[in-house]
């Protein structure tokens, strides 16, 4: 990351063609820069209409400027937005000219590494700037905006601020061992540690559904050939994705189909046929089905009329994922004992009741009532470690060393929200963003 005392700019908006194009500026040069484009400053957060001039006085573009002079802006800093024409030679014109000012381009996520440095808002919530910008379905906007609001970031600072006067406690009994603390003292230290220790051990075992929700769940459709999963697939995400045919094993792929399921993403995977192939490419086929089906979050198990099945296949599928038995071909069907989610997914029948399980499944699995839950690999590595030191706190012999390991596990802590700052942490955070957040 190159200096801080650089003015940055970065196209906001996004890439290729477009009405109006966001420019935004910051930096300490801020002003001076906007002052060489634009003339005149317009009052701080009002809008106004300004001729963008490159150095030699030519018009660029007629602009929209905004002015947020520091501390209040996004980053902290002096920042300007420039409202363009979208057109590229307009773009083009006008970074050139922020260029020949003195400003620089930004790099991914340096205007919200500086927001951070400066103070604006901790790494959770930079990270959840980060996913509101990425999040495609509304489950996963909730869940960023929570976290961007502080949601998860006071869970955290709670258990912190516990986390110290613990230490201080210890620290007390450290420094005066000899002065007769209560007996009291100690116990009540024990029991802040035991209750900490579980939350923080709950908060991790929440069978990660907050990653899932920010990566999407996966859910495999499995079952005999010709059991009609490629045709449930397609009434699923309703448009022509898996290849239909009444041969057995036609579906020789593990094809994949992106759909939202009440807010949340979802992955469907159709799998060939689980039978013993014959056919090497149709083995290949098997082989990977039961791979991605053993890491799926739902099995959708299809089952057809017996009658039209090629052989049985109930080669059982690995994996620990819950699963879903849904009996199709409702319409070949006479009597249907009632116990069973019957559907047809050549007539519709039944479709609406399935999707109403797999919406519930997926709300369960992505724990949208739940507390807040952990969304990212790296606060569950900073927990897991601080629940760690916790443990091992509760078991030591000495004073000392308890207090060793509660200052380890307030450290993990302060990694995950930024409090510590190693560099490699931030460049990890923030090497993630696109360029202009
Ligand atoms: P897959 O091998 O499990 O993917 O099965 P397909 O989706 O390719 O379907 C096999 C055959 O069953 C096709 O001819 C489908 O039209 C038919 N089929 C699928 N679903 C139904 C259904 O609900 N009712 C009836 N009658 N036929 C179905």
């Amino acid at each position: 990351m190159r200096g801080e005392a650089d003015t940055i700019f970065a196209v906001a908006s996004g890439a290729g063609r477009a009405a109006v194009a966001v420019l935004r500026l910051s930096g300490p040069h801020a002003g001076a820069v906007l002052d060489a484009l634009a003339g005149r400053r317009p009052v701080p957060r009002l809008a106004a209409l300004r001729p963008l001039r490159d150095a030699e006085g030519g018009v660029l573009d007629r602009a929209l400027v905004l002015w947020f002079p520091a501390p209040a802006s996004y980053t902290g800093e002096d920042s300007a937005e420039l409202h363009l024409h979208g057109g590229r030679a307009v773009v083009q014109g006008v970074a050139a000219a922020l260029v020949a000012a003195g400003a620089r381009p930004a790099e991914p996520g340096e205007f919200t590494r500086r927001a951070f440095l400066n103070g604006r808002m901790d790494l959770l919530a930079a990270e959840a700037v980060a996913d509101l910008v990425e999040a495609e379905t509304e489950a996963q906007r909730k869940q960023a905006l929570a976290q961007l609001g502080g949601a998860l970031g006071d869970i955290y600072r709670g258990w912190a601020a516990r986390l110290t006067r613990m230490l201080a406690w210890q620290e007390a009994l450290i420094d005066f061992p000899d002065e007769d603390l209560p007996d009291s003292v100690v116990a009540e230290g024990a029991r802040d540690l035991a209750r900490l220790t579980a939350e923080i051990a709950a908060h991790l075992d929440d069978g990660h559904r907050g990653e899932k929700l920010r990566d999407g769940l996966v859910f495999a459709i499995a079952g005999p050939p010709n059991a009609g999963k490629s045709t449930l697939i397609n009434a699923l995400a309703e448009r022509d994705v898996a290849i239909v045919s009444p041969l057995a094993g036609t579906t020789r792929d593990v094809l994949e189909v992106r759909v939202v399921l009440g807010g949340v993403p979802v992955t469907l995977l159709d799998t060939a046929g689980l039978r013993e192939a014959s056919d090497p490419i149709e083995q290949e086929g098997v082989r990977r089905a039961r791979a991605r089906a053993a890491m799926a979050d739902l099995v959708i198990e299809v089952r057809g009329a017996a009658a039209d099945e090629a052989g049985s296949a109930e080669a059982a599928l690995p994996g620990s994922a819950r699963r879903l038995v849904v009996q199709n071909k409702a319409d070949l069907v006479e009597n249907r004992p009632a116990d069973v989610l019957w559907v047809s997914a050549l007539t519709g029948d039944g479709l609406p009741a399935l999707r109403q399980r797999l919406v519930d499944a997926a709300h369960e699995l992505a724990g949208l009532a739940g507390p807040p839950a952990l969304t990212r690999a790296r606060h569950r590595a900073a927990l897991t470690a601080a629940l760690a030191r916790l443990q091992q706190a509760a078991q030591a012999a000495l004073p000392e060393l308890r207090g060793e390991d509660l200052r380890a596990a307030l450290y993990e802590m302060g990694r995950m929200t930024g409090q510590v700052g190693a560099e490699a942490v931030l460049d990890a955070v923030f090497g993630q963003f696109c360029i202009g957040k």
